[in-house]
């Protein structure tokens, strides 16, 4: 039992993707498709050369997993009916659309001892792959997302639609819990807000300033991490990560990295260089990735990179987020 018998449910504009991916996929057997627009899954199906199934219960009965991309609204319902025929779960992000929604998902997995894995596909970006293994206590992040304008996505909170993502990786980059969470956030053209800043206090002491937007004139997605005598800058957009490092003459760089003296800084004895380190990112399509170490997770029984409790994380700093937005 080498590959995944994986269905998908739910084939729009991502989960038509995650079809095409599936079936081009080693890992993965894929053994259909199920929409509730017949039309798009027979489309689906076609492209990907796989069985559209009429009826969802039919396609769940027949796999061991589940790629689920309804739109967030749905994820509760498609994801508990998955679980009772005892699938394994690959859930989009984020997770549910309320805490208590993504919290009974957690635990129907639990007892049903399931798997889940959320689709924060920025943890398979090659910035974040690029880092994986540096030391990272990080005391200050600046974090900036901004997209231009598409209507695809807003009939939630920017915060829900792309925040969530910087959110899932700060979490899981700094891994402490958060104290003190200070937001304000602004409905521009939409019902909800279209762009947000947000800052979050951890135990470690470590401060976050995320800024998000979808109302932007040009798209960035960047973060800059900084911790004792460096600075990582992560560009998600371009694929790529920098580290600049202080450091004695005699420090042997790391190894797989291309070290090069930019700067001095300081006088006198107390003078110490600026190291820049180039990591090689690994060339990966991030959402084939993820489906594969989902697939991996399964067959092989190991812990999904991204297990559910970290989605809903994930979800309930949104969710403390939107409350202190709301607050008059
Ligand atoms: P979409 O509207 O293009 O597609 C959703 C599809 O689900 C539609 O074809 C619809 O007919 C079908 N559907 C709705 N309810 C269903 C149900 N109960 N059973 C079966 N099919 C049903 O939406 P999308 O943009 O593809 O987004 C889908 C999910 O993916 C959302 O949760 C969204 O947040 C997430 N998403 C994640 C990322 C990312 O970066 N990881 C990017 C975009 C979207």
């Amino acid at each position: 039992m080498d590959k995944l018998d994986l269905g998908i449910i739910g084939v729009g504009h991502l989960g038509s993707i995650h079809a095409r991916l599936a079936a081009q996929s080693e890992k993965i057997n894929l053994v259909g498709v199920f929409d509730l627009d017949q039309e798009r899954a027979e489309k689906a199906a076609r492209d990907s050369s796989t069985e559209c199934f009429r009826d969802m219960h039919a396609l769940l009965e027949k796999v061991q997993g589940v790629s689920i991309v309804v739109p967030t609204s749905e994820h509760h319902s498609v994801a508990l009916k998955a679980l009772d025929y005892g699938c394994h779960l690959f859930l989009e992000k984020p997770i549910a659309s309320s805490v208590d929604q993504a919290r009974d998902i957690v635990q129907k997995a639990r007892e049903k001892n399931r798997k889940i894995q959320v689709g924060h596909i920025e943890r398979f970006n090659p910035a974040i792959l690029a880092i994986k293994d540096h030391p990272l206590k990080p005391m200050f992040i600046e974090a900036h997302r901004l997209s231009t304008f598409n209507p695809r996505g807003c009939d939630v909170s920017v915060v829900l639609d792309l925040m969530i993502h910087d959110l899932d990786l700060i979490l899981y980059l700094v891994k402490s819990p958060v104290t003190h969470v200070d937001a304000c956030g602004v409905a521009v053209v939409s019902r909800e807000e279209d762009i947000a800043n947000v800052r979050l206090k951890f135990a470690s002491g470590c401060v976050a300033n995320i800024t998000s937007s979808r109302i932007a004139l040009s798209p960035m997605r960047r973060m800059r991490l900084f911790q004792q005598n460096q600075y990582i800058a992560l560009d998600f957009q371009e694929k790529k990560a920098d580290i600049f490092k202080l450091t004695d003459q005699d420090t042997i760089p790391d190894p797989g990295c291309k070290p090069a003296v930019v700067s001095r800084i300081g006088v006198g004895d107390n003078a110490r260089d600026v190291i820049y380190e180039k990591p090689s990112p690994p060339e990966v399509n991030s959402l084939q990735m993820e489906l594969e170490e989902f697939a991996k997770a399964v067959v092989h029984d190991l812990e999904p990179e991204v297990p559910g409790e970290q989605g809903l994380m994930a979800l309930e700093t949104a969710a403390n987020i939107l409350e202190q937005i709301a607050r008059p």
